[in-house]
């Protein structure tokens, strides 16, 4: 049974699909106009990790991320995120590009990083320049109903008139109204409303016509318009992370709900921000990472994938030197033991008498610890646990053939959910170097020793190695 926090009723609920067996889950994708940032790819990674283990426990998933290429303004902190630059605008200005060249580039980019850390595609990526149609018709029908307010060519929601505002964040308009600026849009009623429609200024490129004037969208009704197009008006799962609770979801429910009179999302999952040295990040801080500047400190993008495995979603995840370089050794730690395991599956002779499977133990543990709210450091525990009992037992020639494949059966079946790719290092073993180690073991077996080293110096002459194990088994390895 799946276990998942939701923001919105604040507790641990059992998570249950609208559609049995199926889920439809919609994610916050990145704004286009750099390359993502490590924050973002945390954000992207949990949300992967979380379709994962929707699919471990047998569910088809339909995920949709929104590309956002228009209208995600700079002034994100600020009440309603209505101010400050379009961030797209913001780098054509920077890199003297079209928009659409800007997001054309920064979306290649952003696929990149999501192949290098072996996140899985999602069904769809919906544009939001290309979904204007879409939220046109949501804005209508808002204000057909009287929940949104057109001014001079510009639309905004009142959130007064919704009385579920506040339901996602706990903020209530009474807390809005303390520190809120009116000068910030001087067609707002009120300044704790939210704008759905803006009319373009002459120099504003990207534009599009509308009931109400030559404009653009607001930052938060792309995601209402794309989720429900692609999703329905009742979605499964929506997540983002922290910093999205307000104003965007908020506002998100106030535009679904308020447009369908249905619940939105019947889960809601947050991940924590991650910080860098235990600060946020930010470009004027010199502390901002996009993936490219980490693989140039020399370290792989499966080693940022178990860093973020590492942490709970939960939780902020201090990003630091000694974080990622103890996250590489983990990594060469899981990747020699599944090299030893398939080494051993493949190459060792005469499998051990009685072995008995514990792998199945450990499986349960991290079902337990994935279904828990998805708590990967508790799994990835479960995990160096197996690690450490099966070098033990490595060295004390107790692992054999039949246990190391059951060991790897329950690796493949947990890297499903953990997704790391891991080189293979396996050496395959020639019929001939077989041959010539197996009489070797028959003669060792009658105690001919000067045979024996003559035919190990006829093995290592061809390029291997035989590793003899106790009760006469041996291990075949490459020079
Ligand atoms: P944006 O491109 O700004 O819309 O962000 C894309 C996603 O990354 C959103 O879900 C954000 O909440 C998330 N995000 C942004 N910064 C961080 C961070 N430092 N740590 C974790 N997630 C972040
Ligand atoms: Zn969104």
């Amino acid at each position: 049974m799946l276990r998942l926090y939701n923001t919105l009723s604040k507790t641990k609920e059992e998570f249950k699909p609208i559609d049995p067996g199926k889920v439809g889950m919609y994610n916050c994708g990145p704004t286009v106009y750099d390359y993502a940032h490590i924050g973002n790819l945390n954000a992207f990674l949990v949300a992967d990790i979380l379709r994962r283990q929707l699919e471990y426990n047998g569910y088809e998933v339909r995920q949709i991320m929104n590309i956002t290429d228009v209208g995600h303004l700079t002034a994100d902190d600020v009440n309603q995120a209505d101010t400050g630059e379009d961030k797209m605008l913001k780098a054509v200005k920077r890199e003297n590009k079209t928009p659409a060249d800007i997001a054309d580039f920064y979306t290649e980019k952003f696929f990149e990083d999501l192949k290098k850390l072996n996140i899985k595609k999602a069904a769809y990526y919906p544009r939001a320049t290309a979904h204007i149609p879409q939220m046109i018709k949501i804005i209508s029908g808002l204000i057909e109903r009287g929940l949104a307010y057109e001014i001079n060519g510009n639309v905004f929601y009142d959130i007064a008139k919704f009385s579920g505002y506040g339901k996602l964040s706990g903020k209530k308009i009474e807390d809005l109204k303390v520190g809120a600026r009116l000068e910030e849009h001087p067609d707002k009623k009120n300044p704790w409303d939210f704008a759905l429609w803006l009319k373009a200024p002459k120099e504003h490129i990207l534009k599009w016509k509308s009931p109400w004037s030559l404009g653009y969208p607001g930052w938060h009704i792309e995601c209402s318009a794309m989720s429900m197009e692609y999703l329905g008006e009742t979605l499964d799962i929506h997540t983002g992370g922290e910093d999205h609770i307000f104003p965007h979801h908020e506002n998100e429910i106030a535009q679904s709900e308020g447009f369908t009179g249905k619940k939105f999302s019947n889960y809601w999952l947050h991940n924590r921000f991650l910080l860098i040295d235990g600060a946020k990040m930010s470009k004027s801080k010199g502390n901002f990472y996009a993936l490219k500047d980490i693989e140039e400190k020399g370290y792989i993008p499966m080693t940022f994938r178990l860093l973020i495995l590492g942490s709970h979603y939960r939780s902020n995840l201090n990003f630091t030197e000694n974080g990622i370089e103890q996250a590489k050794n983990n990594f060469k730690k899981i990747s020699d033991w599944i090299n030893n395991l398939e080494n051993i599956s493949q190459n060792i002779e005469n499998p051990l008498p009685a072995e008995i499977d514990f792998s199945y133990i450990y499986l349960k543990r991290f079902e337990e610890a994935m279904n828990d709210d998805l708590n990967t450091p508790l799994a990835l525990s479960v995990l160096y646990e197996l690690i450490t009992e099966t070098n033990k037992l490595l060295t004390e020639n107790k692992l054999g053939e039949k246990n190391a494949k059951n060991i790897l059966v329950f690796w493949k079946k947990i890297n499903k959910v953990f997704g790391l790719i891991i080189e293979k290092n396996i050496t395959e073993i020639p019929a001939e170097i077989s041959a010539l180690a197996k009489e070797r073991k028959i003669i060792r077996e009658n105690k001919d020793f000067k045979k024996s080293d003559e035919l190990r110096e006829k093995i290592e002459k061809r390029g291997y190695t035989v590793e003899d194990l106790k009760n006469n088994n041996y291990l075949i390895k490459k020079l």
